[in-house]
């Protein structure tokens, strides 16, 4: 278990009208409970931060760095601690409905953590007995796990590594292939690189008791076997209204029933998880892949949250999904502004940044859906993407207010309104 928890004992992060704040007194709110250094504010605040020289360090050909606002969502409370929870996104609405939906909890979030065990994959093709080949390597399991083992004293030091072996024959188009999977407990590591290492290790030996000729050599991002799952319980949120408490259950009913209605209940889900996914420096692709592949396990592709309704008109929500993210690893150390967001969300393990990431989908789609039964998702929306039409439309500073405001009064949020107050206010401003 990492040691990382810097607060003090009393942190609270149920604020009601944090996001009346300015961003610097919203930062400094935060600064003082997780005792944040005046670089790490500055880092946040994009004074310092990712510099041209740490990106070319992280990619090729790099030129620059392109910067994603990041928010806190507060009012979370998981597993009876609260956490100040960075996200970073570009999308409106996403962290005040994270926050907004974290509240109506009074408990807040329970969640539990199957373990931080990766599937690495070694393909044979060209092999005689395939079924002979699956018993051979599983004859074979401890030599196999301890030359996967070599590959990584440090991880095994922590008691992770290489445990088990799942061994496939799957039926391809040409030839009946071998499939090799390596269970690897990858503990506080994402582990992609820990478990390719490990596969491309091994698979000369796999070759040599099969017969066979390996081709791929990588993990899998189906993480079947590092699943998190977060419950929720939102205490009467329709004020005893029963007509929308229909409304959200029928609507989260066809998500399981229909996959047009699923893929954007998800897609819901991951405005959550991807935000805080990428605000640590995680690699959001890892997530999204193995969240809706495990989404489609059954063969059909299906919600990752469920819904009932419980005493007191109280809302149970649960989701469960696959989580494969690190607090090492990949950039999660090296990425200044991840480093900062792992420290204010104030974690021990990957299992507590699991819980919490789950936790925030499922916060999130309790949001959407609330929303959707309700007056829809567009009122909510519609300050901010008047915002961002009139930013598009070079509105200044000055300007910004005053064309939301005129916008929201005559009711109609598009591209054409604004740009008619806009030019509007623009001309009433030069005949002044
Ligand atoms: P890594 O290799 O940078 O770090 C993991 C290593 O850190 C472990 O192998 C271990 O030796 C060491 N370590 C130290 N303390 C540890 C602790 N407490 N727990 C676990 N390990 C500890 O990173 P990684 O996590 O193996 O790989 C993640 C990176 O791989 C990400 O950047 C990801 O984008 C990238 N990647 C992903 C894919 C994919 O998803 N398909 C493929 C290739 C690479």
């Amino acid at each position: 278990m990492l040691n990382t928890s810097n607060r003090g004992d009393c942190m609270v992060t149920r604020i009601s009208g944090f996001y009346k704040n300015s961003p610097e007194e919203r930062l400094e709110i935060i600064a003082k409970q997780l005792n944040l250094s005046t670089e790490e504010k500055n880092t946040l605040l994009g004074n310092a931060g990712l510099s041209v020289n740490v990106a070319d360090h992280m990619v090729e050909n790099a030129i620059g760095s392109f910067p994603i606002p990041l928010g806190i969502a507060v009012n979370f409370k998981v597993n009876e601690k609260d956490a100040f929870v960075p996200m970073a996104t570009e999308e409106p609405s996403v962290i005040a409905a994270a926050s907004n939906a974290a509240k109506q909890s009074a408990k807040g979030f329970f969640t539990s953590y199957t373990g931080s065990i990766m599937r690495g994959q070694i393909q044979l093709t060209n092999v005689i007995d395939p079924y002979g080949a699956l018993a051979r390597i599983y004859e074979n399991k401890e030599e196999i796990l301890h030359r996967c083992n070599a590959q990584d004293p440090t991880l095994v030091s922590l008691g992770g590594g290489a445990k088990d072996l799942d061994v496939h024959v799957i039926d391809g188009v040409a030839e009946k292939m071998v499939v090799t999977h390596l269970l690897v407990d990858t503990k506080d590591a994402m582990g992609a690189n820990a478990v390719n290492t490990m596969a491309e290790a091994v698979a000369p030996f796999i070759e040599k008791i099969t017969g066979g000729k390996a081709i791929l050599r990588i993990l899998s991002n189906l993480a079947d076997q590092r699943i998190v799952r977060a419950r929720g319980v939102f205490e009467n949120p329709f004020s005893g209204d029963k007509n929308v408490q229909e409304k959200f259950i029928r609507a989260a009913e066809l998500a399981e029933a229909d996959p047009y209605r699923a893929a954007t209940h998800n897609k819901g889900i991951m405005n959550g998880i991807t935000a805080v996914a990428l605000a640590t420096g995680n690699d959001t692709r890892a997530v999204e892949a193995g969240a809706h592949a495990y989404a489609a396990i059954t063969g059909r592709y299906r919600p990752l949250s469920h819904w009932e309704i419980g005493e007191d008109d109280s809302m149970i929500g649960s989701i469960e999904l696959p989580m494969p993210v690190g607090l090492v690893g990949g950039v999660t150390a090296s990425h200044p502004v991840a480093k900062v967001a792992i420290k204010i969300l104030d974690v021990e393990s990957v299992e507590e940044l699991a819980g919490i990431i789950a936790s925030v989908g499922l916060a999130q789609n309790f949001a959407a859906l609330k929303a959707l039964a309700g007056e829809g998702i567009q009122e909510g929306h519609m300050k901010l993407h008047a915002r961002n039409i009139a930013m598009q439309l070079g509105a200044k500073n000055d300007e910004m207010d005053k064309v939301v405001e005129l916008a929201m009064k005559q009711g109609k949020i598009s591209y054409d309104k604004i740009k008619e107050i806009l030019l509007s206010l623009q001309k009433n401003n030069s005949n002044h």
